[in-house]
């Protein structure tokens, strides 16, 4: 089962676990995607999909869960903050219920947002964060950080076998175009020739990690053994600020869009980068693309998209 599997990196998941040969439930409520990153999929006999909202209990079947429900863009989730929470507290605890009915074993796709605005560079998964508890980020960041309480205290009573992975900034086809994400933004605005917005001053840095990658090392943790738990950071660490990427879009769409600024949002990180030591211990895993092909596959998906 992957809920929110009609999102971009669920789409991708089930993708692949269709190729390999699973059968896949795709649990969603389309709060921040559409059916159409599906639309590829929905003729494949393996495939049951289901409109479900995850706050509210779910009784079926399954085996393996990959727990991913929850919007991911902060204009997403700062939309309705209150589903935000509920999403990620409420959402886990059915998801976790249902795993340990079953027997599942589940992963839950957490965030670097769990380490706020970092004060240790790069971040280590034994880094505790640096959260504002009251802030618009805080339901997306503190929702993260209560579920993943939830899990381990799923481990600690009943034994679950849980994996959680610290997903950081992942960009590629599927994302979006209005999901407001500085990768598919700044895409979507260099295409249209309009301004490519930077907030602040763009001096700000992201490490990003291409979609595929991403999926070879939740998949690899989810295939590790009862002992494994995480967190483990799943992520490329390769930094960029936001200015080196906005002239890398510009140079690879060919675009003459001009760069404009505008205000930083509220408790915006400064800095993010993973130290990936762990997964490639654990899992063997470490991320192989390079923005430069990343950014190509993601920029022909959008001109796909736009029609341009
Ligand atoms: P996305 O918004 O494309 O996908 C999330 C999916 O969850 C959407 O299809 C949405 O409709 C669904 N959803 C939301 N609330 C739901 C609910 N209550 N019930 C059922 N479905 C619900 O985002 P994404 O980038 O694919 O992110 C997937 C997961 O990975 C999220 O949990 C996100 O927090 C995590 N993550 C993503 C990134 C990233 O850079 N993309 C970084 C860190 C963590
Ligand atoms: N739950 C679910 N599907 C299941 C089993 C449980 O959605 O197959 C939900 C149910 O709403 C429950 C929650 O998961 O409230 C937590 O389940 P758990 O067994 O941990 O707690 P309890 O049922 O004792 O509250
Ligand atoms: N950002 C930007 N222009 C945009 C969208 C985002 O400069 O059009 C910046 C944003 O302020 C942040 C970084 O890009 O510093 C990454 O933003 P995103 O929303 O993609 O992810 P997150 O902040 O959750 O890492």
């Amino acid at each position: 089962m992957v809920t929110g599997g009609a999102g971009f990196i669920g789409s991708h998941i089930t993708e692949r676990l269709l190729d390999q040969g699973h059968e896949v439930l795709v649990v969603d409520n389309y709060y921040s995607s559409t059916r159409r990153n599906l639309t590829h999929l929905l003729d494949h006999p393996n495939i049951e999909v289901m409109r479900h909202d995850v706050t509210f209990p779910l009784y079926v079947e399954v085996d393996e869960i990959y727990h991913l429900a929850c919007p991911a863009s902060p204009i997403f989730y700062q939309r309705d903050p209150v589903q935000t929470t509920k999403t990620s507290v409420h959402g886990s605890i059915n998801m976790l219920g249902l795993a340990k009915r079953t027997k599942a074993k589940i992963l839950l796709s957490s965030t670097s947002e769990v380490y706020g605005d970092p004060q240790v560079h790069p971040q280590t998964e034994d880094y505790w964060g640096n959260v504002n508890p009251i802030g618009i980020r805080s339901c997306y960041d503190e929702g993260k950080r209560c579920a993943e309480t939830l899990f381990f205290d799923y481990r600690r009573q009943h034994d679950l076998g849980i994996k959680v992975a610290r997903i950081f900034n992942t960009y590629g086809p599927r994302m979006q175009p209005d999901d407001g994400r500085v990768v598919s933004n700044f895409i979507v605005q260099a295409l249209a020739g309009e301004p490519i917005t930077i907030y602040g001053d763009g001096s700000q840095t992201r490490s990003f990690c291409y979609v595929d990658d991403l999926v070879d090392g939740l998949m690899a943790l989810m295939a590790t053994d009862h002992e494994v738990t995480g967190p483990i950071n799943i992520g490329n660490p390769v930094e960029f600020t936001m200015i080196e990427l906005a002239e890398l879009v510009l140079e690879l769409t060919g675009s003459s869009s001009q760069i404009e600024h505008r205000p930083l949002p509220q408790d915006d990180p400064a800095r993010r980068r993973p130290d990936i030591s762990r997964a490639r211990e654990a899992l063997g895993w470490e991320p192989k693309a390079q923005l430069r092909t990343g950014l190509e596959q993601t920029i022909a998906y959008f001109s796909e998209l736009s029609g341009t």
